[in-house]
């Protein structure tokens, strides 16, 4: 794709990579283009010039999603305990009061019910925002929620994910949440339920290696990274170069590790689509057997 390539010499890996959120012009990091920043929200922040998507927070997330941007949110009220009693450059308690502040979240996932093109579906939107969208507890509890409501249900389950993987300052408590999640998720495969997951940038570390790859459908948004360990951290572990775009959405794509890469544009529609045909696919079924 050849709006993906860069044009220009090399980006500094260590750039600033967060989007100014102040003032009305916002500098695209891809094609380095002034964008008027109205011009990029009302263009679902994808980048009009060159189609770089800017991440977004959960809740612009559910409300591109959801019909007239309208849902209901649930198991909202969970909140860490802190079970270690972790510090290291401060207190963990600190960083989740911070976080919680400034997210005005109690922690880095939402859940919401709602319709999608006339189909009640339940979403599971990852904060990137909240610690780095890691995940803890209380994240794997809330998505855990959120597929059992799915199961009771049965209607179909989305979740987005945008996050750096299990949160250290939980320790194994995080990594338990692996298991948790997918075993929650075979019970919702076991009953047909149909699972899609949507891989934003970045989804990493814990949640690659557990629910984001275990879809019935696991799409992502174009140029998302997507990986366990950092390149930087398999190339020094290697000592090789990667190639070119390894650990991005549409490497990932022609590797056979995801099943489509879909515009934010056509993402909803895209969802809708595949549910439209594995629920038909379920009734067929289930007529066949009664
Ligand atoms: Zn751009």
């Amino acid at each position: 794709m050849a709006w993906f390539k860069r044009q220009s010499g090399d980006l500094e890996p260590s750039a600033e990579k967060k989007i100014r959120t102040e003032g009305l012009w916002v500098k695209c990091e891809n094609c380095r283009q002034i964008i008027w920043k109205k011009d990029l929200e009302e263009n679902l922040n994808v980048c009009p010039k060159c189609g770089k998507h800017f991440r977004i927070d959960a809740r612009t997330r559910l409300a591109n999603l959801f019909d007239n941007g309208e849902y209901e949110r649930f198991s909202d009220n969970l909140a860490s305990t802190d079970p270690l009693k972790f510090a290291d450059l401060k207190p963990y308690s600190e960083r989740l009061h911070k976080a919680q502040e400034e997210t005005g979240l109690t922690d880095a996932v939402i859940n919401a019910r709602g319709k999608l093109n006339g189909r009640p579906v339940i979403v599971s939107a990852m904060e990137y925002g909240f610690i780095g969208g890691s995940m803890g507890c209380v994240v794997g509890e809330v998505i855990t929620r959120a597929i059992e409501r799915a199961l009771a249900s049965r209607e179909p389950l989305i979740i987005v994910s945008a996050s750096g993987g299990a949160r250290m300052m939980e320790g194994v408590l995080s990594l338990m949440q692996l298991a948790k999640i997918s075993a929650a998720l075979a019970r919702l495969d076991e009953a047909r339920v149909p699972y899609i997951s949507v891989l934003t940038d970045p989804t990493t570390g814990g949640v690659t290696a557990s629910f984001a790859m275990l879809g019935d459908l696991n799409i992502a948004e174009p140029g998302a990274l997507i990986g366990f360990a950092g390149p930087r951290v398999i190339e020094q572990t290697i000592r090789q170069k990667l190639p070119p775009g390894f650990q991005r959405s549409e490497f990932l794509l022609e590797h056979g590790m995801l099943d489509a890469v879909v515009h934010r544009k056509e993402l909803k529609g895209y969802i809708s689509r595949a549910l439209d045909f594995m629920t038909s696919a379920v009734s067929h079924q289930s007529s066949a057997v009664s």
